[in-house]
């Protein structure tokens, strides 16, 4: 046998997976398909929103807990600043749902926030243009990650750890059997216990099963000049944000590179038919609603982005991902579907894999993300 625990991708969540598993005493291999790190999956652009008040229902404030933690781990460990504690501030009318689950976020569980009227808003963050009856809420846990390091160090710990990490591997079959699974990566096979799918916008190309639930879309982040000083958009001045207006959600992070406020426009670019088709390349015009964004919410920013770039991730109806037993095999697990938000709990997830591995279950409630949830698709 290679190893107990096979992990199949190593982006944010099969990195994690490695760590955790591998700071266990586990004995784990790991396969991914580019260099560790790479930019054409889910887990790169520079840097990541981190939230505690979450937009998506105040159920994942646990899991965002038990996050938090394992951040300020795995920066301690690698020495590296991979969390900035700029806090993480939405903007919307209070109606909204997403921020009525802000405040259901911060009331249930107690969080360190503040809510501040039109007026504050406007007044403290001059660099947004705020719409009537916008209010703000400063979540104060809030911030920004750094994906790339974070993926390195993940698989950096797992290494000390003694696992077998293995880059520019692809994995191109799995077979299951009594007591084992073969699987074929880089033309050798390799034998495991228990195997960890973590492939992120691929992984349906793994799990035909669970195809149907999944789809592929590319996901495009801008970087925009301030027309005057950067300075106004550094990390002490303008936290990460996250804004619904009039149907656009935009969300972005302070400068981080001396010269550009990053943002990012969900929702605009389309589904892909599968992670085959993916591009680093886009026909411009498709930028212009993210430069008329800008123009009307960040009016101190060019609105012609410096630069942009496409990354991918894997959706599901529901938005939640899939974390979960696979169903057929007592030999493998599978984290899916991540739908654009799963970066800030990767290791949360990357734990919650590890101990469904070694103990067969964890503390924290799955209902939501289970592998069997969604309706059969229409014959
Ligand atoms: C542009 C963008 C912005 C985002 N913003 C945020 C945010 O602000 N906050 C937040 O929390 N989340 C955010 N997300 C979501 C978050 O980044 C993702 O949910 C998370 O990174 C998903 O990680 P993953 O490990 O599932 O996928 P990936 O990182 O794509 O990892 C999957 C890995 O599997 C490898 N692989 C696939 N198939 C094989 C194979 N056959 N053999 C070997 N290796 C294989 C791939 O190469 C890849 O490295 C964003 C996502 C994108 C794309």
């Amino acid at each position: 046998m290679d190893a107990d625990f096979a992990v199949i991708g190593l982006g944010a969540m099969g990195s994690m997976t490695a760590w955790q598993l591998a700071r266990a005493g586990a004995s784990v291999i790991g396969f991914e398909q580019y260099g560790l790190g790479h930019d054409r999956g889910a887990s790169a652009g520079e840097s990541r929103l981190f939230r505690m008040a979450y937009h998506e229902g105040a159920a994942y404030v646990p899991l965002l807990r038990r996050a938090r933690e394992l951040w300020q781990d795995l920066s301690e460990l690698s020495g590296q600043r991979l969390f900035h504690p700029t806090g993480c501030l939405s903007i919307g009318r209070p109606e909204l749902p997403q921020m009525r689950n802000v405040l259901a976020s911060v009331d249930e569980h107690g969080l360190d926030h503040e809510v501040l009227d039109p007026e504050q808003l406007a007044a403290r963050y001059p660099q947004h243009l705020v719409h009537d009856g916008e209010i703000g809420i400063l979540d104060s846990g809030g911030g920004v990650l750094r994906p790339e390091p974070a993926v390195l160090a993940a698989c950096a710990q797992a290494r000390e750890h003694g696992a077998r990490l293995l880059p520019r591997t692809r994995v191109t079959a799995v077979r299951y059997e009594d007591d084992r699974v073969r699987i074929t990566a880089g033309g050798t096979e390799y034998t495991a216990r228990t195997v960890i799918f973590t492939a992120g916008p691929w992984s349906e190309q793994l799990l035909p099963d669970l195809a149907p639930h999944l789809t592929v879309r590319p996901l495009v982040l801008t970087w925009f000049a301030p027309a005057g000083d950067p300075a106004d958009y550094a990390e002490d001045r303008f936290p990460a944000f996250i804004r619904d207006t009039e149907g656009v959600h935009l969300f972005g992070v302070p400068v981080l590179d001396g010269m550009s406020v990053k943002t990012g426009f969900a929702d605009v670019f389309g589904d892909l038919p599968d992670a085959e088709a993916y591009t680093r390349d886009l026909d411009e015009r498709r930028l212009r609603p993210v430069g008329e964004a800008v123009r009307r919410f960040l009016p101190g920013l060019h609105p012609d982005p410096l630069r942009y770039a496409v990354y991918m991730e894997g959706y599901t109806p529901d938005r939640t991902a899939v974390v979960d037993r696979l169903p057929g095999t007592d030999r493998a697990l599978v984290l899916a579907g991540f739908s654009g938000h799963g970066f800030k709990m990767a290791p949360a997830f990357g734990r919650i894999a590890a101990e469904l591995a070694l103990h067969g279950g964890t503390d924290l409630d799955l209902t939501s993300m289970s592998a069997t949830r969604f309706p059969a698709p229409a014959a």
